[in-house]
């Protein structure tokens, strides 16, 4: 720990570290547990006065296992590599945080339309999704629950609800054993040379060797307040609806216009399959026609949903754009800002573990492994020229 627990060391104007990371959502806090793991020195930094205000608490908390986005992207290939990713975070989250998890006796079914089956399990098959067909007796438990069509196929997978809040306090409980800070409340202001300057408390200098964006919708408004050239990206307002607790096991769709339930204890949260739509601002404000959708959809896969008590609820998810009237990418983003200026955009919160192996493997390049010797092929020359940026993973 430096200095938050420690009232002495409240008082300090100045501190540094090795990574300053902005932004204390999934990217960040998940970086900051890799990096820390590691032995180098961080410090997340947050403006809100608690973690995860950002689209990490607005999301269906669905720690997807593939079985989605296997199927949902047009590109075979991009479709494998998503779903390979969100399985890897999938897997790692799995095993490292059972506590956020909804039990996993609460299998999820997947609901195919039949002319898609055959190609879907293809799909599974190639990025290594577990599936199988959902049983009558599998089905038991949501009969009456779920309209599932004469032209639909039920499948039991491996998805599951997350509680985003368990995660993100086990995270800033690891964070904080290894020795990281998190400091919220608190923004940066200026960005000097390895330093930037902090407001929120006393005003205070972090010096660090590397400084990591992870602050998602919030990025081009964080490059321009700090200098820094942002990368192009587009916003995309995307809408959920929260109601008691629909059926036993998650139910959703894979079809564009059909809904996608997922399960945390007492709650559903549904959304709307392919309802992102380019917003100019980040916004939380729901667009009404796309909530009316989203309605529409819920009562017609769960007949049964009592929408009069539906809360509904919008927020924008980040791309980068990679050309000129592009399609929306799912693709994560690790990329340079400047020489010691890196920004990560993790793609889904599911594809966060893999996003921070990345990150983690691209701060041992450029800083060394702390208090280890470096090997005699290592060479931590820089490959970028002032001025010049470069993308660490597209
Ligand atoms: C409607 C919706 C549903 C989704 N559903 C799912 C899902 O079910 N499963 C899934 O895997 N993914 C889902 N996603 C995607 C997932 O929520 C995001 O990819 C993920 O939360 C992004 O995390 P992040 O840390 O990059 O951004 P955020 O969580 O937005 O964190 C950014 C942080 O930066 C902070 N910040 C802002 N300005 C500054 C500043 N000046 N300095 C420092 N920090 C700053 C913000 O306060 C915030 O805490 C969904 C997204 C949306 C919008």
């Amino acid at each position: 720990m430096f200095f938050e627990e420690s009232p002495d060391r409240q008082s300090l104007s100045e501190f540094s570290c090795d990574v300053a990371i902005l932004g204390a959502g999934f990217a960040g806090l998940m970086c900051a547990r890799k990096l820390t793991r590691l032995g180098y020195r961080v410090a997340v930094i947050e403006p809100l006065t608690e973690v995860l205000g950002g689209a990490s608490s607005r999301n269906e908390g669905w720690l997807h296992a593939g079985t989605y986005h296997a199927l949902s992207i047009g590109d075979r290939d991009q479709a494998r590599q998503v779903a390979e990713r969100c399985r890897y975070g999938w897997e790692q989250i799995r095993r490292d945080f059972p506590e956020a998890l909804e039990p996993e006796g609460h299998a999820a079914i997947a609901i195919v339309s039949e002319d898609r089956v055959a190609e879907s399990a293809r799909r599974w098959d190639s990025a290594g999704v577990g599936y199988r067909p959902a049983s009558a007796r599998d089905l038991k438990v949501v009969v009456g629950d779920v309209a599932i069509g004469p032209n639909e196929r039920p499948f039991l997978v491996d998805d599951l609800g997350l509680d985003v809040r368990v995660l993100a306090a086990r995270l800033g409980h690891e964070i904080r054993a290894a020795g990281g800070v998190i400091l919220t409340g608190h923004r940066p202001t200026a960005l000097g040379e390895s330093s930037v300057q902090l407001t929120g408390g006393p005003t205070r200098t972090l010096h660090f060797r590397t400084l990591l964006l992870a602050t998602g919708y919030a990025t081009s408004k964080v490059c321009g307040e700090l200098g820094l050239e942002p990368p192009a990206i587009r916003l995309w307002r995307s809408h959920l609806i929260a109601l008691p607790r629909l059926t036993g096991p998650s139910v959703f769709s894979v079809a564009g216009g059909h809904a996608a339930m997922i399960n945390h204890g007492p709650w559903s949260i549904a959304g709307l399959n392919e309802d992102a739509e380019i917003v100019p601002e980040p916004t939380f404000e729901p667009n009404p026609e796309v909530a009316r959708r989203l309605v529409e959809a819920v009562v017609a896969r769960f007949p049964r949903a009592d929408i009069s008590a539906a809360h509904v609820t919008a927020c924008v998810k980040v791309d980068v754009i990679e050309a000129p009237n592009a399609a929306r990418s799912l693709n994560i983003r690790v990329g340079e800002l400047a020489q010691d200026v890196l920004y990560v955009l993790p793609g889904k919160m599911t594809e966060a573990p893999f996003t921070a192996d990345v990150v983690a493997r691209e701060i041992v390049g450029r800083l060394g492994m702390p208090g280890v010797c470096d090997r005699p092929i290592d060479q931590r020359s820089m490959s970028v020229s002032a001025g010049e940026r470069r993308e660490v993973f597209v």
